[in-house]
């Protein structure tokens, strides 16, 4: 049933018996997941499966209770979210989040900010303006002026500027009307082809699986199935429960 990564591999990220939750109540129980280098991977499962509090764990948001997550190697189970993203951890949380009284340009510096005395860090600002038109057309503009999918590319853009080995996308799509998803979605789609690896956490598990390589599916906290993507999307199980979202 799972599909395996290709033994050549290299693991970008392994989360090995997750157990975590709020209070007392443990909403994660026993997940493994792994995602390897150039691959898109899936969580996904319908409202309240828990796929938001798998990313706060491997973020770092809340403590994990039990199991391991390492990123590229490294154990950072106990580790806080500032030394993750130093290690490579890029976050595009869940609801956006610009800063709306800066501009464009001051937005993305912010995500540089862990990488602030590299040399390299006005080449990466052009660079990730190159991916995203729109946002260098409107590099100067308040970031709260911006359309809700030009502030979801700019959350992107800003992850990019730390130059992540791992991109976490919560819910990209969330509140966007189709054809701003499938321009999301071809962005995601580029990134990947420049050699980022990426986990994608969506409710709307039709346009999640298009763009993966693999996908772990969740229901109460736990993997009730894992396999490629284009399995997943022939599997009945899945569409039958979740294709509702997408
Ligand atoms: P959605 O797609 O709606 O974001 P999800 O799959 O991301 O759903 P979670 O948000 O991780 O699901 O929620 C999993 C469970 O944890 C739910 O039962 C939810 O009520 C509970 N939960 C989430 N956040 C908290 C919190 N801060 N305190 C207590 N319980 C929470």
């Amino acid at each position: 049933m799972v599909e395996p990564m290709p033994d050549a591999t290299e693991t970008i990220l392994a989360v090995e018996g997750l157990r975590c939750g709020y209070g007392r109540a443990e909403v994660i129980h026993d997940l493994d997941f792994k995602v390897g280098q150039g691959e898109i991977v899936c969580l996904i499962g319908a409202n309240g499966a828990g796929k938001s509090t798998v990313i706060k764990a491997v973020i770092g948001l809340i403590p994990t209770w039990s199991g391991t997550i390492r990123l590229c190697g490294r154990d950072v189970t106990q580790i806080r979210t500032s030394t993750r993203v130093e290690l490579g951890l890029g976050i595009v949380p869940e609801g956006r989040g610009v800063l709306p009284q800066l501009t464009v340009a001051e937005n993305l510096l912010l995500g540089g900010y862990v990488r602030r005395s590299e040399p390299w860090l006005a080449d990466e600002m052009d660079r990730v303006l190159g991916l995203f038109p729109i946002l260098a057309e409107r590099r100067e503009q308040l970031a709260g002026t911006l359309s809700g999918g030009e502030q979801q590319m700019l959350v992107i853009g800003r992850a990019l500027m730390s130059r992540p080995r791992l991109l976490i996308l919560d819910e990209p799509s969330f509140g966007l009307a189709p054809k701003i998803i499938d321009k999301i979605f071809e962005v995601v789609t580029e990134l990947r082809a420049g050699g980022l690896t990426i986990l994608l956490v969506e409710q709307n598990a039709n346009v999640a699986l298009e763009v993966s390589q693999r996908g772990y599916v969740l229901d109460s906290g736990a993997c009730i199935l894992s396999d490629a993507a284009a399995s997943l999307r022939q599997d009945a199980r899945v569409r039958d429960i979740y294709f509702g979202a997408g």
